[in-house]
């Protein structure tokens, strides 16, 4: 049997960080992940219109244009809404069940909303956070967390632990 696209697949994508899933950037989004990388919250934002968008893409779809800059955010935003994931999880996140997920509404932008973990410190385990502390309208504040070797995401901060 021939499984060589199958092991092209596997080959393409970042090995998983202690059984953590880590983000596939695909070439719309890779400015994401790299302004991640050095510390920065950035949104796509159109060139012509100033339009932020969210997730990036090549196209505005307010004026169509196909210019387009990375604005940064203060990294300021909401708790939307969250979930707390209970098992059956993927092992290395059943260990930590139960744990949050969030999404966040940017401070700039209230249509945009990104989804990351709230936790109580930048490298800080995802069930650091007690459930009870969790509140939609909470504000919150961005920090990074290297998972991998240059694959750094954006974690979440109560503004007021
Ligand atoms: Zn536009």
């Amino acid at each position: 049997m021939d499984n060589s696209a199958a092991t092209a697949a596997t080959a393409a994508e970042p090995a998983p960080a202690d059984g953590f899933l880590l983000p596939v950037p695909d070439d719309d989004g890779a400015p994401f992940w790299a302004y991640a990388a050095r510390g920065e919250l950035r949104v796509q934002a159109c060139a012509d219109c100033g339009a932020l968008r969210f997730p990036p893409r090549p196209c505005c779809p307010h004026c169509q244009s196909f210019a387009s800059e990375w604005r940064r955010m203060s990294g300021r935003g909401r708790i939307w809404s969250y979930v707390l994931p209970h098992p059956p999880l993927l092992p290395a996140y059943a260990a930590l069940a139960p744990y949050n997920a969030i999404v966040v509404e940017l401070a700039e932008a209230p249509r945009i909303r990104l989804a990351g973990n709230l936790v109580s410190a930048p490298d800080a385990a995802l069930n650091s956070v007690p459930p009870e502390r969790l509140r939609i309208g909470a504000a919150v504040k961005v920090t990074f967390h290297e998972m991998a070797d240059g694959v750094t995401v954006p974690r979440w901060l109560l503004e007021r632990p």
